[in-house]
């Protein structure tokens, strides 16, 4: 039997890299899933003709993390389309680099925004459609605490957020009978950081794996913490990332 039957999840930046992974396995274990893109149009399409040939139903949404209007609109869709939001999945993220002196001010408005701010909404909004045995879970990255470059301390600031947020909110959800955990890759092969990319030989010697996620793994790590046997993990910061030691 799947572990997410008759459950309903969304998913932000679903429509590329590490969402898609996600919505897949969740759809693969039964949920119907609604998700996020910004531009992507026809990839968010295809993802949706893909996850209605497994059976589930599959809701692609335009919207923007860098506006909380936007992200609380694309909650209240899903919860108009489901019903009911079981399970929240904070995906959506940037990665803005660039040394110390000459580093806009945008792109630290722009990284919070998206990486910390937008999570904050989506929770806020999701929790009114949640009951007992909801589940929230944030990707991260093992980059909140390992930075092992010049130039991606913004980056880094901007996961470490996710950690106490995430800490923080535990307090609030549990005695709703809600998890929330933080799931923190390392180097996956997607757009963002392509295993053939310029920093990919030096990221892979970080790893004793020595190699880059796929983004099934991550996947599979989220749908278990979705899933009704992760009920005591809560406030976690949960690492996978190869070994990763920058
Ligand atoms: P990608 O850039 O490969 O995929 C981005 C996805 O998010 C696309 O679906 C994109 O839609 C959507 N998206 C981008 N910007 C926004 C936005 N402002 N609002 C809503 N959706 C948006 O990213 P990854 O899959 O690599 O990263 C996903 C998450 O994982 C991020 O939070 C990232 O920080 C984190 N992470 C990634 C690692 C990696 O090595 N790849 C390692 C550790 C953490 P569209 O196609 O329309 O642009």
């Amino acid at each position: 039997m799947s572990t997410l039957e008759n459950k309903t999840a969304f998913v932000t930046g679903g429509s590329r890299g590490i969402g898609a992974g996600i919505v897949r396995k969740l759809a693969k274990e039964g949920a119907d899933v609604a998700f996020t893109y910004v531009s992507g149009k026809e990839a968010a399409e295809n993802l949706v003709k893909e996850i209605e040939a497994l059976g589930r139903k599959a809701v692609a949404i335009q919207a923007d993390s860098a506006n909380a209007a936007s992200v609380i609109a694309s909650v209240e869709t899903t919860a108009a389309q489901f019903g009911k939001i079981d399970i929240l999945v904070n995906n959506a993220g940037v990665g803005t680099f660039g040394p110390l002196d000459t580093y806009p001010l945008e792109d630290f408005d722009k990284t919070f925004d998206i990486n910390v701010r937008s999570v904050f909404v989506a929770i806020q909004a999701a929790v009114k459609h949640m009951g007992t045995g909801g589940r929230i879970i944030t990707i991260g990255s093992t980059n909140a605490t390992r930075m092992p470059f010049e130039g991606g301390g913004v980056y880094a600031a901007s996961k470490a957020a996710v950690q106490g947020l995430t800490l923080g909110l535990s307090r609030d959800l549990g005695p709703l009978g809600i998890t929330i955990n933080n799931v923190q890759p390392g180097p996956v092969n997607t757009d963002l950081n392509p295993e053939d990319g310029p920093f990919a030989d030096f990221l892979r010697t970080q790893m004793p794996v020595g190699r880059y996620a796929h983004v099934d793994e991550i996947g599979s790590f989220v749908a278990y913490l979705a899933g009704p046997d992760a009920g005591f993990i809560t406030g976690a910061s949960l690492n996978i990332d190869g070994g990763f030691k920058g």
